[in-house]
C-alpha cells in the first residue's frame, strides 16, 4: 500500500502550500460550492466576490437581493444562471427558515447531525458537507473531490471502476489508517490531491514524466 504521508509531503513541496477558499464558515462555504458550475477557481471567486460586494453573504441579504443584482453574477457562473439564482435563494431560504438566518449554529451539533443539516443545500452531497465541516475545523476523514480520488485511484488506493460511488468507498477504506488527524492536515491533504488531479494528474494524458509520485504510482508504473 502507498504511504499517504509520502504523497501529501511530495506534493506539499511541489506546489506549496495550499491555499484555503476565501469562503468563511458553513453558509459561505455552500454558496462557494454553488457559484458556478464547469469554470475555473478564479471564476469561482469572481462570483463569490461579486455577490459579497454587490449584496452581502448573508442569507437575509442573499434572500432580499434583486434579480437584477443576482442573475447578471449567475451568468458568470456559467450554463443555466436562473437555476442558479434559485439555489441561492433556497439557500438563504433554508438558512432563515431553519437555522434562524445563522448556519454556523450546525457546528455546535453532533458531527453527524451537522453534516446532515449541510446536505440539505443544493449541490451538497456527503463528501461536500464532509468537505465543508473540514474547512469550519470539525473533521472525520478524508473527503475527496473527484480530481483527487483519481490521483488516489492511479497511484493504487483502489482498482478503476465505472461505479463512481463504489470507488469512492474502496478508497475511503483503503486509506483510512493513513489520513492524519485534524482539520488543517486533512484540509492540506484534500486540497494538494485536488490540485494534482487538475494539473498534472489530469484526466486524460497525465503527465506522469513531471510527477513527483512517479516512483510511487502503480499507473506510472504500468504506462509510462
Ligand atoms: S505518476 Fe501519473 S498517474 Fe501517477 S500520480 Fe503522477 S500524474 Fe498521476
Amino acid at each position: 500500500m502507498p504511504d499517504l504521508k509520502k504523497i501529501i509531503a511530495l506534493l506539499k513541496k511541489h506546489y506549496g502550500e495550499p491555499v484555503l477558499p476565501p469562503a468563511r464558515g458553513p453558509f459561505e462555504l455552500v454558496l462557494w460550492e454553488n457559484a458556478c458550475y464547469l469554470l475555473s477557481d478564479e471564476r469561482r471567486a469572481a462570483v463569490f466576490e461579486g455577490l459579497r460586494r454587490e449584496g452581502g453573504l448573508t442569507a437575509e441579504a442573499i434572500w432580499q437581493a434583486p434579480q437584477e443584482i443576482l442573475l447578471p453574477l449567475a451568468t458568470m457562473g456559467g450554463m443555466r444562471p436562473e437555476t442558479r439564482v434559485f439555489r441561492w435563494r433556497e439557500i438563504a431560504r433554508i438558512t432563515l427558515q431553519q437555522f434562524g438566518g445563522n448556519l454556523d449554529s450546525i457546528l455546535q451539533e453532533p458531527y453527524a447531525k451537522a453534516k446532515r443539516a449541510l446536505q440539505q443545500f443544493p449541490n451538497i452531497g456527503q463528501p461536500g458537507a464532509e468537505k465543508i465541516l473540514m474547512f469550519c475545523g470539525l473533521s472525520a476523514g478524508l473527503p475527496l473531490e473527484w480530481n483527487g480520488s483519481r490521483v488516489l485511484q492511479r497511484i493504487g488506493y483502489a482498482r478503476a471502476q465505472k461505479n463512481y460511488g463504489a470507488m469512492y468507498r474502496a478508497l475511503q477504506e483503503a486509506v483510512c489508517d493513513q489520513i492524519p488527524r485534524g482539520a488543517a492536515p486533512l484540509s492540506r491533504a484534500h486540497l494538494l490531491l485536488r490540485q494534482h488531479g487538475k494539473t498534472l494528474c489530469r484526466n486524460s494524458r497525465p503527465l506522469c514524466e513531471e510527477c513527483p509520485l512517479a516512483a510511487l504510482c502503480a499507473f506510472a508504473a504500468k504506462h509510462v
